[in-house]
């Protein structure tokens, strides 16, 4: 037991447990053929003619498929669409959006999936604005963000990613043994790595803070957006700018130092610094059925599963449900092990670079308490907690940080279980993982042991991760993908919501030969 979250053996990491891509998860409406489909023999002669101007590798593409309707194939068609090109989106569920869900619990809807929009990405904000949500994006409450320590809830010291700016500060900080502290220090002095490859964020920690600083401070706040171990997790890949601060500065602290300088020799005099995270009011659903809206009706069609993918004259041809679509460039937006099945029989070669992409699994805990809880809740955004700690890797007490009319005095809770290493948690019985995290939030906080209402959300291969090597991984499949075939999101360049909004804005103007300014 773990807090009452009872343990089993860890499954393998890896272990497939999606659906095949021929299963019917939405069932539903049938795939319209494409009206140039080469079974419509009246319009023979005008698919001739397409696929004869179909595109080479880098020149315009006219009708372009996307596979999957998360945010990254919405955003890419709706690129493609403005930009005056014929493009369908084919998502196999009855939603689009993907992973960006809302629930219902206790009678409020909360956030399933993603929950905020890193500011600091500007994309991903640009997007809402430019879909006129802009008046809906919303800073979090000013309250700091906590971490799990021996002590109890620490707040984290001053700097970006819980490294310090301030020695002085840091030695004060009493959530870390006084050696820790002192080799969490000796970054300052200790010489530059001269090697300029890829390594794992836990080995370019531990060599500059040493491994309790790493643990206890970074890894939690780092590795938890992954749901990942640091220990395999890419620098390159997730937070160069680290490698960046080494290099130029010879240290973490100096180099968060100096970005803390730049940040705000780049402001007005008396300007705050900008939010580090913007929520949609109403939901990120929103943005969904913005895109939705804005792509149309007739070019997105749900409870369409793509089976196959199959070599038409200089195009293709996308078979859903036993019915086909032609399509001068396939644009697959949806997890990469799904890519790489689609993909076996057109480009063999990358198929097992796209299925040594890992995915970990999580679940989102959703937990609403009594009236009279709400003001009890610490004056924090939440916290996060050193891998084993906890059963809870990361918790969001939403109603402190995106406080809201409809919470009343209900104190709001939203908890990440099961990671990388701790995956088999997810698969526990709802009631026992309500059970552990109301027991563990209780010892924490001092809630109530029971929640008036809770609802877990499981994320089954949800968190690809970025292992070391990730970015060559990356770049050998775009360079091994037949011309007119694409992959993009979250599994490849950037896993958060901002950074699939510049693949997809980056995809979209390569597919149509324009150069964008936003990319
Ligand atoms: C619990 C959780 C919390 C997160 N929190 C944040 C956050 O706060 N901020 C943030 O920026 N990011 C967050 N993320 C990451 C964010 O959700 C992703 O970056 C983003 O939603 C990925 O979008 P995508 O379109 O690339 O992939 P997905 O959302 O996975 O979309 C892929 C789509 O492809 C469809 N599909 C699959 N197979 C087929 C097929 N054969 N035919 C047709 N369609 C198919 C799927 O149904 C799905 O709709 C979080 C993720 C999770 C799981």
């Amino acid at each position: 037991m773990l807090g009452g979250v009872r343990r089993r053996p860890p499954r393998d990491a890896l272990r497939p447990r999606h659906r095949l891509p021929g299963d019917r998860r939405g069932g539903g409406d049938r795939l319209r053929p494409h009206g140039d489909a080469e079974r419509r023999p009246g319009v023979r002669a005008g698919a001739r003619r397409r696929r004869a101007r179909a595109p080479r590798r880098g020149a315009v593409s006219r009708r372009v498929v996307v596979v999957g309707g998360g945010v990254t194939g919405l955003a890419t068609a709706y690129r493609l669409v403005s930009a005056g090109m014929d493009a369908v989106v084919l998502e196999a569920e009855r939603e689009p959006g993907g992973k960006v869900r809302s629930a219902e619990v206790g009678g409020l809807r909360l956030e399933a999936g993603p929950d905020s929009l890193l500011g600091r990405k500007p994309w991903g904000v640009e997007l809402c604005r430019e879909l006129g949500l802009g008046e809906e994006l919303e800073p979090p409450a000013p309250v700091p963000t906590h971490v799990y320590t021996a002590r109890g809830l620490l707040r984290f010291p001053s700097g970006p990613f819980g490294i310090s700016t301030d020695v002085g500060e840091l030695l004060r900080w009493p959530g870390m043994s006084l050696a820790g502290k002192l080799r969490a220090a000796a970054d300052l002095a200790l010489p530059r790595r001269r090697d300029e490859g890829d390594e794992s964020l836990g080995s370019l920690l531990r060599r500059r803070i040493g491994d309790e600083a790493a643990e206890a401070l970074v890894a939690p706040l780092l590795g938890g957006l992954f749901a990942g171990d640091v220990d395999r997790l890419s620098v390159q890949a997730t937070f160069p700018e680290l490698a960046a601060w080494e290099r130029e500065h010879g240290s973490l602290l100096l180099g968060a130092k100096a970005q803390m300088r730049a940040a705000a020799a780049n402001r007005r005099p008396g300007e705050d610094p900008p939010p580090m995270f913007l929520r949609l009011r109403g939901g990120l659903v929103r943005l969904v059925g913005a895109l939705a809206a804005a792509i149309g009706p007739g070019r997105l069609r749900l409870g369409t599963a793509v089976t196959a993918i199959e070599p038409a004259g200089l195009g293709y041809r996308v078979v859903a449900d036993g019915e086909a679509l032609e399509a001068d460039a396939v644009v697959l937006a949806t997890p990469a092990f799904v890519a790489a099945e689609l993909l076996a029989p057109l480009a063999p070669a990358v198929v097992p670079l796209l299925a040594a992409i890992p995915y970990v699994s999580t679940a989102v805990v959703l937990l609403v308490y009594p009236e009279g809880t709400g003001s009890a809740l610490p004056r924090s955004s939440g916290f996060v907690a050193p891998r084993g700690a906890l059963a809870i890797t990361a918790a969001t007490f939403v109603s402190r940080k995106w406080p809201e009319e409809a919470f009343g005095d209900r104190a709001v809770v939203r908890c990440f279980v099961g990671a990388s290493g701790t995956e088999d948690l997810v698969d526990q019985p709802d009631e026992d993982i309500v059970e552990g995290v109301g027991r563990q939030l209780a010892a924490i906080v001092g809630l109530p042991e029971r929640p008036e209402a809770a609802r877990v959300i499981r994320w089954p291969h949800a968190m690809p991760q970025y292992e070391v090597g990730h970015l060559d991984r990356v770049a050998e499949i775009e360079r091994g993908l037949p011309p007119g075939l694409f992959v993009v999101g979250q599994a490849y360049r950037g896993a958060g919501i901002p950074d699939c909004v510049r693949q997809a804005n980056e995809l979209a103007a390569r597919i149509t030969g324009a150069s964008t300014s936003r990319a």
